[in-house]
């Protein structure tokens, strides 16, 4: 028997009779849905290649250069394709393929205490190699999210903050909300980590080499 998902049924009940999650333009069909790039939405259906739910997740993980894709929020999700979905479920399976976690999160960020995680007791949290990304000043931190979190890089709405960089504003980004960082901004937090330090260090010999 199919276990009820309060997330999506909370979804599809508020979408209308059609909504645009991130790139993709979700609409009712019969008593299912149609998906595809919501840059085609005035595409005649027979002009889009149909692609199964099994090869979903396979089209979220390319660009149309044949890149992969790290992010799946990043705005280069191919266009020219279109999937069916018969129900609730098949729904459910293709976005989870597409946008891993986002009906989740948009669920959560509705609740009255979005479990949002700030970047200071995320990074704290951290262990092994990413443990240097709590070093990071507040500054240091906020100019590597307004780098990776741009709009041009991920449409998810950053909903979590380092001390004097505000959550993203809803235009230019999508529903998907972001509650926590995700593993691109913090590889991105122990690089900079890292020229800093090297960057100090070779300044420090640079000193001692004038000195002597
Ligand atoms: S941390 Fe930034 S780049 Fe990563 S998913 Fe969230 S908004 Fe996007």
């Amino acid at each position: 028997m199919q276990m009820e998902n309060p997330a999506l049924k909370h979804f599809v009940a508020q979408m209308g009779h059609e909504l645009t999650l991130a790139q993709v333009l979700i609409r009712r069909s019969g008593t299912g849905y149609e998906l595809r790039h919501a840059e085609d939405a005035s595409a005649m259906p027979e002009s889009l290649r149909l692609v199964a739910l099994a090869e979903a997740r396979a089209l979220a993980q390319f660009t149309a250069a044949n890149e992969f894709r790290p992010l799946k929020s990043a705005p280069t999700l191919q266009r020219g394709w279109r999937i069916t979905a018969q129900d609730d479920a098949e729904l459910e399976t293709a976005l989870s393929r597409l946008y891993p976690g986002a009906v989740a999160d948009w669920h959560a960020a509705q609740s009255a205490n979005p479990p949002v995680t700030n970047y200071r007791d995320y990074a704290e949290r951290q262990s092994g190699m990413y443990r240097i990304t709590a070093l990071l000043s507040d500054a240091q931190a906020a100019d590597v999210i307004r780098a990776v979190c741009d709009a041009k890089l991920c449409l998810k709405r950053r909903l979590w903050t380092v001390t004097g960089l505000a959550p993203d504003a809803a235009p230019g980004k999508s529903l998907i909300p972001c509650l926590e960082p995700c593993a691109v901004l913090m590889e991105s937090a122990r690089r900079a980590l890292r020229a800093d330090q090297q960057e100090k260090h070779a300044m420090k010999l640079a000193a001692g080499a004038e000195a002597g």
